[in-house]
């Protein structure tokens, strides 16, 4: 069964310099920008900072969920391009209002250096122009290869490649972001691989995967390693404190998802009454769902996932991102958690139907 939206990806898996994600289908800027600002990715923002004097050629972020993995390879990116706020318009302000600014920004503020309009304490400010285009996909120092949805092409690799024998803009750091770069074939990560082995200044490749254990080895040998937060799996999510009409209706749900991997009832039906599903109980089903898996993953795992072996558990985050995506691009919630329902009910009878169906 093919996902709800892999046929308008499909045609342009290749982005970056041009492409807006919106054209990709990858969650908007505002979502992108919101999981970059979590503040459970603080400890990694701080590393991320740490590094970004010295960025190193190959960057892997493994671990939390895939819409924040992207966000964070964002991140990184943008914070490399920020060119920090834009000055306010109207009179310049006293020195003494300002007591962050260098001096020099009040004697230019027409044209301020791009690289020094924002303390390093602020970057990126997801606010600036850069910034923006860093987050929609259009940055010139920005190349994006999405294996999201497709596996990403060795064509796209080399074309990207040849990119690379230009040199970056103004000094800036030219990001080649590979989006879940686990959907790699070996015959394009051995490409990567020879392109990495002479150094390439004024490049960082950034490879987000859940695990670094789904990557090729001689890759992950390459690469500095950093992990993002999972969300905390044995908290309730607070939307419930605040909405019980909301949880039981997820707990209805997660109660027929049980049931139709147990013994094949109790999902369809209902989902086929479309209304009874809307989008905030479907988003909050999704979510319910990735809390599951995330305990799941640390050996305690809850219902039907209970019945799925430790590769389809590692494929699901990948399913439930790809949910989470489409229920944002207004997809039927119905046909939505059909499909996660299909692939984890397959997953539970045959273990290579997560990979394959
Ligand atoms: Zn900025």
């Amino acid at each position: 069964m093919a996902a709800p939206r892999a046929s308008a990806r499909s045609a342009a898996p290749a982005a970056g310099a041009g492409t807006p994600f919106d054209a990709l289908r990858l969650p908007s800027p505002e979502v992108l920008m919101a999981r970059a600002r979590d503040p459970r990715q603080a400890r990694l923002r701080t590393l991320l900072e740490r590094l970004a004097g010295n960025p190193p050629q190959v960057l892997l972020l493994e671990g939390g969920d895939a819409v924040s993995r992207l966000a964070m390879g964002l991140w990184w990116t943008a914070w490399h391009q920020c060119t920090g706020p834009e000055p306010a318009p109207g009179p310049a302000p006293s020195a003494g209002s300002l007591p962050g600014l260098l001096p020099g920004l009040l004697q230019d503020r027409q044209h301020p250096p791009p690289q020094q309009r924002t303390a390093p304490a602020e970057r990126p400010c997801l606010a600036c122009a850069s910034c923006r285009q860093v987050f929609t996909g259009v940055h010139h120092s920005l190349h994006l290869l999405d294996g999201a949805s497709d596996l990403i092409r060795i064509d796209d690799v080399r074309e990207v490649m040849q990119k690379l024998s230009e040199k970056p803009r103004q000094g800036q750091l030219r990001c080649i972001l590979l989006n879940e770069a686990h959907n790699c074939k070996a015959e394009t990560a051995n490409t990567l691989l020879k392109s990495l082995e002479d150094p390439r200044p004024g490049n960082c490749f950034l490879l987000l995967a859940p695990q670094r254990e789904r990557l090729l080895p001689t890759l992950v040998s390459r690469s500095f390693t950093l992990s993002l937060a999972w969300p905390d799996p044995h908290q309730p999510p607070s939307h419930f404190k605040e909405d019980t009409t909301l949880q039981q209706a997820v707990e209805t749900w997660t109660a027929r998802l049980d049931s139709l991997v147990a013994d094949g009832r109790g999902w369809f039906g209902a989902a086929l009454a479309k209304e009874a599903l809307d989008k905030p109980t479907a988003q909050a089903l999704v979510l319910e769902l990735q809390r599951r898996l995330a305990l799941a993953l640390l050996g305690e795992p809850h219902g039907c996932l209970g019945r799925l072996d430790a590769e389809s558990l590692q494929r699901l985050d990948t399913v439930l991102a790809e949910a989470h995506a489409s229920l944002e691009y207004n997809v039927t919630p119905a046909l939505v958690l059909d499909w996660v329902a299909t692939r984890i009910y397959l997953a539970a009878k045959r273990p290579q139907a997560m990979a394959t169906s």
